[in-house]
């Protein structure tokens, strides 16, 4: 895995993140003290709108594939790094979303993944407005029990409401079709996803996500067997960045492939449309 190699492209993976329950992704408090309760959620700066920060994403699906892979980490909340040249060599924690060059005293490739913020649709953000108190968001309110003094409270967790859709793009490098293998590793990263959370308030049902685009049944609840718009696949060589050849979608949002079927197919689907290096 982490021999030096040439580059060979990259890979694309984009599409819709559904949200199947509501999502509250914090800023510190200090923006909720400043800007009050629609401080407490990230925001893009200039719109305003709450988006998936392309950093949280990468950290939440980092944190699941090191537990599926068993890897050691000192406290709950620290990150997995290996130490070791030979086990980083097999690590597709560390390949995959990286090992800071300046922490080891071996060779280490760059990361292969790179996750961008994932901005609401325009769709989602018209119908958003429509039906929000805050801009954009709602405030759910909870009980909570003081654990000492067992005095009740009333809470508010400004929460974007569930339904939201975010446009969320992955780019995956590959050198080798020894690659591939990790790329496998991320698709079941983001398969665990869909069955953990993401942002704060997992453990109360906050953060539920679905990869794709899903519709509505008659009375108007989200159907997740209903898949309307799938992921998106595209493989750029360098040669397209050299502008000598073309990318080459291996699977349209078009087909309404969800996550399973994609995780499935992919490998048959590149190494007959791919030659990898
Ligand atoms: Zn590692």
């Amino acid at each position: 895995m982490a021999e030096q190699n040439n580059f060979s492209g990259k890979i694309l993976i984009s599409g819709i993140i559904t949200l199947k329950t509501s999502l509250h992704i914090g800023r510190p408090q200090i923006y909720a003290e400043v800007f009050g309760l629609s401080g407490s959620i990230i925001r893009d700066e200039l719109s305003e709108a709450p988006y998936i920060p392309g950093s949280s994403l990468k950290g939440t699906l980092r944190s699941l594939l090191t537990k599926a892979n068993n890897k050691n980490v000192s406290s709950p909340k620290s990150i997995h790094r290996c130490t070791k040249e030979k086990e980083y060599r097999k690590c597709s924690v560390c390949n995959i979303f990286g090992l800071p060059i300046n922490i080891v005293e071996f060779p280490v490739q760059p990361g292969r993944l790179i996750v961008r913020d994932a901005y609401l649709t325009g769709e989602s953000v018209a119908e958003i407005l429509k039906s929000t108190e805050i801009p954009y968001t709602h405030l759910k309110r909870e009980v909570a029990l003081n654990r000492i003094s067992l005095v009740p409270t009333v809470r508010e967790i400004e929460i974007v409401p569930a339904g939201s859709e975010f446009a969320f793009e992955f780019i995956f490098d590959i050198y080798t079709t020894n690659d591939l293998s990790l790329l496998n590793e991320l698709f079941i990263a983001m398969m665990l996803l869909e069955e953990d959370y993401l942002g704060g308030g997992g453990s109360r049902g906050l953060g539920q996500v679905r990869f794709g685009q899903f519709g509505r049944s008659k009375d108007g609840l989200l159907d997740f067997n209903q898949i309307t718009k799938g992921l998106k696949v595209e493989y750029r060589s360098l040669k397209y960045y050299q502008e000598k050849a073309e990318p080459v979608v291996l699977i349209p949002e078009n087909q309404h492939i969800g996550l399973p079927k994609l995780k499935k197919q992919f490998k048959t689907l590149i190494q007959d449309k791919v030659k990898l290096g």
